[in-house]
């Protein structure tokens, strides 16, 4: 059990894979040489919150899957400057009580936010030092920007002028945090223990946390598609995917492996030579860590508007527009090493496996402010 008693009060809420993701990178971090305890709290979807909320929640992932539009109007309505109080503050009222309990029942030393609706809650219901990470790359919300939070850490500087110039708030540019298994192990997995064959070409198909819309229809194109590649799709909590593409025939001699949400996913990562995925913050600095190359074929509206263009910059991935397009890039790395290896070298100078470490630093050691 850890020796110290002193604790940081995680905040989350479980829509798509990402804070979650980096909430435990950070308790991982943080428990490691026993420096603090980590709790992981989710008043958003948890019990406690108000119905009408939680139900809106909970519905993140449906919505994501079916009606991305309207995923997008939700997050541009409420990104308005007009509308953020009323959202921030019919927010902060529907998660007071599962907030308080958290608080009350654990006495935490710091509150670290890692979800953008949660940060007015938790500077309204201050207790200790509150740090934000922001899980977020090409369009952060506006709601992740609160004049009393303490520290900002973020994958790219984004502070805006009015905190700038505030006393008290300092932002950290440190990456987005990636758990251990990103970082520690280099082992590269035996692929014959999964059926696949040492040598054909890997890809691996993954949508996010919730398995997007877009991901079945990448997968079919790969599977039935003339490049000689073996496919692994890891479809996260959509079940339904899961099922659909159980069905699947590979050509023969090829293999094709479906898995529901995996906790190993760097391993998965680790076995393949590609990966194809929606632009979500948490896979893009996952794969980075690894210097697995990316083939970015998707990305949600709202938050990760500009997600693609930040990999493509940096050399570590290929924007991908239609499945044909899709199946031309495969079929081209798995003939071109040096492409793939001027990737991957791309992809490891963009990686920030540090930024776990610093964080839980930070969060351990208050610094005096300036
Ligand atoms: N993830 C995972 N297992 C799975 C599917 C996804 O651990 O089976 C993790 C993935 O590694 C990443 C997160 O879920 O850390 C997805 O975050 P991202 O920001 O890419 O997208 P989101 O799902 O939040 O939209």
């Amino acid at each position: 059990p850890p020796v110290t008693t002193a604790r940081a009060l995680l905040l989350i809420a479980d829509t798509g894979g990402g804070h979650r993701a980096c909430a435990e990178a950070l308790r991982e971090e943080l428990e490691y040489g026993d420096r603090m305890t980590g709790i992981i709290v989710d008043p958003l979807t948890g019990p406690g919150v108000s119905p009408p909320v939680r139900w809106l929640f909970r519905r993140y992932g449906p919505l994501v899957r079916v009606a991305p539009a309207l995923w997008a109007l939700l997050f541009h309505a409420t990104n308005h400057s007009l509308v953020r109080p009323v959202v921030e503050a019919l927010i902060t009222r529907a998660v007071r009580r599962p907030l308080a309990d958290a608080i009350d029942r654990h006495r935490p030393e710091v509150v670290v936010v890692l979800h953008p609706l949660l940060v007015a809650p938790a500077a309204r219901h201050r207790h200790g030092r509150v740090i934000t990470v922001i899980t977020d790359i090409g369009n952060p919300h506006r709601t992740w920007w609160h004049r009393s939070v303490d520290e900002y850490v973020t994958p790219r500087p984004g502070l805006p002028r009015h905190l700038m110039n505030q006393r008290g708030t300092r932002e950290h540019v440190f990456g987005l945090p990636v758990r251990r298994q990103f970082v520690a192990s280099s082992a590269v997995p035996d692929r014959s223990q999964l059926g696949l064959s040492p040598e054909r070409f890997v890809v691996l198909i993954n949508g996010g946390g919730e398995g997007v819309r877009g991901t079945g229809r990448w997968a079919r194109a790969l599977v039935r598609g003339k490049a000689d590649v073996d496919v692994i799709v890891i479809c996260g909590r959509n079940e339904r995917l899961r099922g659909r593409l159980s069905r699947l025939e590979p050509r023969p001699g090829r293999q094709l492996l479906v898995t529901g949400f995996v906790d190993d996913i760097a391993t998965w990562m680790r076995t393949a030579d590609v990966l194809v995925a929606k632009a979500g913050p948490g896979i893009i600095a996952e794969a980075a860590a690894l210097g697995l190359p990316l083939l970015l074929a998707g990305s949600l509206p709202g938050q990760e508007a500009g997600n693609s263009e930040a990999v493509v910059r940096g050399g570590a991935g290929i924007r991908v527009s239609s499945t044909r397009d899709l199946l031309a890039r495969v079929t081209q790395l798995s003939a071109r090493p040096d492409l793939l290896l001027a990737l991957h070298l791309a992809a490891l100078r963009s990686g920030r496996p540090t930024a776990g470490a610093l964080t839980a630093d930070l969060i351990t050691n208050p610094k005096e402010n300036p």
